[in-house]
């Protein structure tokens, strides 16, 4: 750092047009950073809806299963592999009537025009089904997709596995 208190004040001018110039290459470094990490959410979100889309695939969206495939291996896919009569599902109301069902183990969800709707809906659980009530609004499970396109996902299911 230049000793500001040795300088002229062509000098001291000089100095500040540097630094001006300095903060704005940092500013220029910070955004591009800002970009960079954003795309890195971009593909890791991406990725993350691949896993899951893969889970599901594979479940069978059963309770039970085992999840050694011997004594020292645990099987990777154990939460696919489900034996339960019961589903590891939970059904919840919206208050617009719909229904949405839920896989607790893969995360898959079935609202009233996704392909297996009607199957899932009928899927025996011991998993207690709830119901909501947003502040008397209806909401609807085209309503509840667009939010959840947007990052807005209002529901919470709370059961366990
Ligand atoms: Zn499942």
């Amino acid at each position: 750092m230049a000793d500001l208190s040795k300088m002229n004040a062509g000098e001291l001018r000089e100095e500040a047009t540097r630094l001006e110039a300095e903060v704005e290459r940092l500013e220029r470094e910070a955004a591009r950073r800002d970009f960079t990490v954003h795309e890195h959410v971009e593909a890791d979100l991406a990725a993350l809806q691949q896993i899951y889309k893969d889970r599901a695939a594979k479940c069978n969206h059963r309770k039970g299963g085992r999840i050694k495939l011997d004594e020292n291996t645990l099987d990777p896919d154990w939460w696919a592999k489900g034996t339960d009569a019961m589903y590891a599902v939970v059904k919840h109301r919206l208050p617009g009537g719909d229904w949405i069902v839920k896989c607790l183990r893969c995360m898959c969800e079935w609202l009233h025009d996704t392909p297996g709707y009607a199957e899932a809906l009928k899927y025996p659980t011991d998993n207690v089904s709830s119901s909501g009530v947003l502040f008397g609004v209806q909401i609807t499970a085209d309503t509840l997709r667009r939010l959840k396109e947007r990052g807005i996902d209002i529901l919470k299911f709370e059961k366990g596995l």
